[in-house]
């Protein structure tokens, strides 16, 4: 049974359990004793006639425990340690022993070496005076204060863990089933939109002679937006692709032979606008060749698509900067005012209307991709200039070259 000294006192000087100092004595003088230097001290104390009563105490929580050498017999340690042995990692419960004074016995030697069993103790011999048993007590309550501070911040940091993971598996299921959305709709679309371009241009076919002139003016306005929804799905399925697809296996990527891929892939609109390109010698890169050429080929479109009066220039260069390789595509087009050069790489963004036919995906794929190697992708650009695409990707360590096409 637990007995408590003073217990009002008690209640009123500490609700917390983490300060409350557990007395253990056979001898209840000894405990009343200790209790009121306890609470002369403004320290709440409570005595425990046994051990039962300490270990049922302990169990709801204490500061330190005070136990004279007496009470350790060895059931009582065995309980204690039994305790101790239950108690969460953080926790280094601390006892304070008060042990005989004078030429050690058996008996104390073997008490001794029993209460080294419960760990964290300080042994005061006796006679002690009061000011070193309130001064030990206090220490001991300080480090135990210490360890619920350390077992809050534990569970602080697991909490948010928790809610770090279960926020980054909620935003995970909810990008997939988005990317997932995203691929179904602009799949699914494919067919109704092949019957509208098809019915559109039967219907200019067949009543192209009896149709007047705003009635072809609206067939027109049919046919071109359909053609826009064409492009625009299959730029979505591309950047649907991107996303979803499974990152496939990274290898040395020879950029001069990727380039000429991404070249011969635009060889009717470079003979349109009578593009000259041409490049440096290209570091090897390190990465997925497919979705590489696709970088190219979206950035040189680019430079193609927003070209000037001049007659077009597209320049690419590349070097070794370390692990890494910075890749540039330079033309000499129409450029773009500073504040848009963090925009464009954004879904659906352009700045250009319907005279100007495009998405706004290019780059947003461009700078899926990019980030899929672990790169990054910025331009530089002065309106009426030109712009360079910069991008890096990972360089090869040393590659076998691919075929050229
Ligand atoms: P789209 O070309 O379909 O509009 P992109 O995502 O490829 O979409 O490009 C976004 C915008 O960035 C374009 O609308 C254009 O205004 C601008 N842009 C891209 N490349 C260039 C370039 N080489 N020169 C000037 N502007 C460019």
């Amino acid at each position: 049974m637990a007995s408590r000294f003073p217990q009002h006192t008690i209640m009123q000087r500490s609700d917390k359990r983490g300060e409350i100092v557990l007395v253990l004595t056979p001898i209840g003088r000894d405990a009343s004793l200790i209790c009121s230097l306890l609470d002369r001290a403004g320290l709440a104390g409570i005595v425990a006639s046994d051990v039962e009563g300490l270990v049922r105490e302990l169990r709801e929580g204490a500061g330190a425990a005070v136990m004279t050498e007496e009470s350790l017999r060895p059931a009582t340690v065995a309980m204690l340690i039994e305790w101790l042995q239950q108690q969460p990692p953080w926790s280094d419960f601390p006892i304070v022993v008060l042990t005989s004074g004078g030429e050690s016995t058996r008996g104390s030697l073997r008490r001794f070496e029993m209460s080294k069993q419960l760990g964290n103790i300080t042994l005061l011999e006796r006679p002690v005076r009061s000011v070193t048993l309130l001064s030990a007590v206090e220490a001991a309550l300080r480090a135990r204060r210490r360890q619920y501070e350390a077992k809050d911040y534990i569970a602080e940091r697991h909490r948010s863990e928790e809610v770090l993971v279960s926020q980054a598996e909620a935003l995970a299921r909810s990008n997939a089933d988005l990317q997932q959305f995203a691929y179904v709709t602009s799949h699914d679309l494919q067919e109704p939109l092949r019957n509208i371009r098809a019915f559109a241009q039967m219907l200019a076919k067949r009543y192209h002679g009896e149709f007047d002139g705003e009635a072809l003016e609206l067939l027109d306005f049919i046919s071109g937006g359909a053609a826009r929804m064409h492009a625009l799905i299959q730029d979505l399925l591309s950047y649907s692709r991107v996303v979803n697809d499974e990152p496939r296996v990274f290898a040395p990527v020879p950029m001069g032979t990727a380039l000429a891929w991404a070249i011969q892939n635009l060889q009717l609109s470079i003979g349109e606008s009578q593009a000259k390109i041409t490049h440096d010698a290209l570091p090897d890169a390190w990465g997925d060749v497919i979705t590489i050429v696709q970088l190219l080929q979206n950035l040189l479109a680019n430079a193609i698509k927003y070209r000037s009066e001049r007659p077009l220039q597209i320049h690419v260069c590349g070097r070794r900067e370390g692990a890494e390789c910075v890749f540039g595509i330079r033309d000499n087009g129409i450029g773009m005012a500073p504040q848009y050069h963090e925009r464009i790489f954004g879904l659906f963004k352009r700045l250009h209307g319907k005279e100007i036919a495009g998405t706004g995906i290019g780059l947003t794929i461009c700078r899926k991709i990019v980030e899929r190697h672990k790169g990054r992708i910025w331009v530089e650009s002065s309106q009426n200039i030109g712009s360079t695409f910069w991008f890096t990707l990972p360089a090869a360590p040393d590659g076998p070259s691919l075929p050229t096409p």
